[in-house]
């Protein structure tokens, strides 16, 4: 096993990352940027380096200076968490040249379901159902009017390279397809470097589920559920559950095979989501995330496999420790993103901490890099804690989300702790009725108010 390993994140997941490491033994080394020399990661792990200023381009997107860092240290392998490089084949091929193990999947895979379009031929070829739509990127606006005529409005053009919902443009109709088109382009070049974009029917009512995998070298794959993230914004997600209130058991277990199947022909190692759409009673797959993800907890609550610790077995060469037939869920869980912005207007909100209270209790978990005194930096990411509640049923598990948030203290930054309140009063949220709509109109429905 691995004697040493850098975390190349922050925040949350870099101590998440910390706290597998510790529990295995493994001495950990914190990279960090200047805005970040207090953050808790770096007061935690044995090691720290700072790898350049604030913004994220001279810091944690720094491939020379992280890999210096490994080499300085004696890292044997680095784990690079959610966003920045998690997701960069390259960072993964020059990490592997150094003799340094990167731990998560080959820089193939991360290549070739990055690409969007690459990644819906593959599933197709593994017989995975996706969403109609463009064979391939879009080369003539004249063949974009005949996939969308034959797909029917209103249709979605999305960024090959998309993520984060960036480069995401609806056209409801033949008149703006060609400008709606230009503008996802456009948007696409900017945000990835690439304008290359692709049709989708654009579904009405869909919900987001998606499938926790977990694989080895050994071709030994196994799921650990799924995630219901219907709840976004901006396509966004704002809160995630396991098991999804909306599937029955029989759709449970078909989701699970279609998937385990689909990566296992792939070949793929370490952990991986796949990301469906799921509308009347059908799944369509929308794409892979080739990485460790924010709502990871979830289905760790309700599987009993801490997965950060499985991605570094695997990254080791180990066999996957369980097998399905091992795999007991139990109960549900539901996990609330904390972000510093205002619950209203969801303008960021950066700051200095004064009182840091998490809630504690049966079944609650809080994940998070805060502490009274310690200032939210504006350059990144606004998440600042994830609140993850497990119970024995789902109206346990919101009896119990509920008193978590009651007795959850941020002060001196504004934060969503208040709109996850409200979402609890909720009936459709109660009932378990949502879909990927419905809290934009909620969030519009208060505005309006
Ligand atoms: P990104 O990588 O930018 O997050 P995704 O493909 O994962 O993009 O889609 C993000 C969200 O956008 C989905 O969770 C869903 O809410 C919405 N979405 C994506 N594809 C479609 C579609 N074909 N129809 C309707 N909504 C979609």
């Amino acid at each position: 096993m691995f004697d040493k390993i850098l975390i190349a994140n922050r925040g949350e997941i870099a101590l998440r990352i910390h706290r597998a490491c510790r529990e295995m033994g493994i001495h950990t080394v914190a990279v960090h940027s200047t805005a970040d020399e207090n953050a808790m990661q770096v007061r935690l792990a044995d090691e720290s380096v700072c790898i350049g200023p604030a913004p994220s381009a001279e810091s944690y997107l720094n491939i020379p200076n992280i890999v210096s860092a490994a080499m300085i240290t004696g890292a044997e392998a680095i784990h690079p968490g959610y966003g920045f490089l998690s997701e960069n084949a390259y960072f993964a091929e020059i990490v592997e040249a150094h003799g340094i193990v990167f731990i998560g999947p080959s820089p193939q895979h991360i290549e070739t379901m990055g690409d969007k379009v690459a990644a819906k031929e593959a599933m197709i070829a593994a017989g995975v159902p996706v969403v109609p739509g463009s064979d391939g990127a879009v080369a003539a606006i004249d063949d974009a009017r005949q996939t969308a005529d034959r797909i029917g409005y209103p249709v979605l053009i999305k960024a090959a390279s998309g993520g984060g919902g960036k480069g995401m443009k609806v056209a409801d109709n033949a008149d703006v397809l060609a400008e709606q088109i230009n503008l996802a382009r456009r948007e696409a070049k900017a945000n990835f470097g690439d304008d290359s974009v692709y049709l989708e029917k654009y579904l009405a009512n869909p919900r987001h589920i998606e499938l926790q995998i977990v694989a080895d070298d050994e071709g030994n794959v196994v799921h650990l559920g799924e995630r219901d993230c219907s709840l976004q914004r901006n396509h966004q997600k704002v809160l995630e559950e396991a098991p999804s209130p909306a599937l029955n058991a029989g759709e449970r277990q078909r989701l699970g095979e279609i998937g385990c199947n689909a990566i296992r022909s792939l070949g793929y190692r370490n952990a991986g989501t796949l990301e469906f759409l799921y509308e009347n009673g059908e799944f369509y797959f929308i794409e892979m995330n080739t990485r460790l993800q924010v709502e990871h907890p979830v289905s760790e609550a309700i599987s009993g496999i801490d997965i950060v610790r499985e991605q570094i077995r695997i990254a080791d060469g180990a066999p996957l420790s369980f097998k399905q037939e091992d795999i007991d869920f139990y109960g549900h869980a539901i996990e609330c993103r904390i972000n510093a912005e205002d619950p209203a207007t969801f303008a960021p909100w950066p700051g200095r901490i004064v009182e840091y209270h998490p809630p504690g209790g049966l079944g609650v978990r809080v994940d998070s890099g805060l502490y009274a005194g310690y200032s939210v930096p504006p350059h990144y990411d606004s998440m600042i804690a994830k609140l993850i509640v497990h119970g024995a049923t789902r109206n346990e598990c919101l009896m119990r989300l509920r008193r978590a948030l009651e007795e959850f203290v941020i002060t001196g930054v504004r934060t969503t702790i208040p709109l996850h309140r409200q979402l609890m009063a909720q009936d459709d949220f109660i009932n378990g009725e949502y879909d990927i709509r419905w809290l934009e109109a909620y969030v519009a429905r208060q505005a309006g108010a």
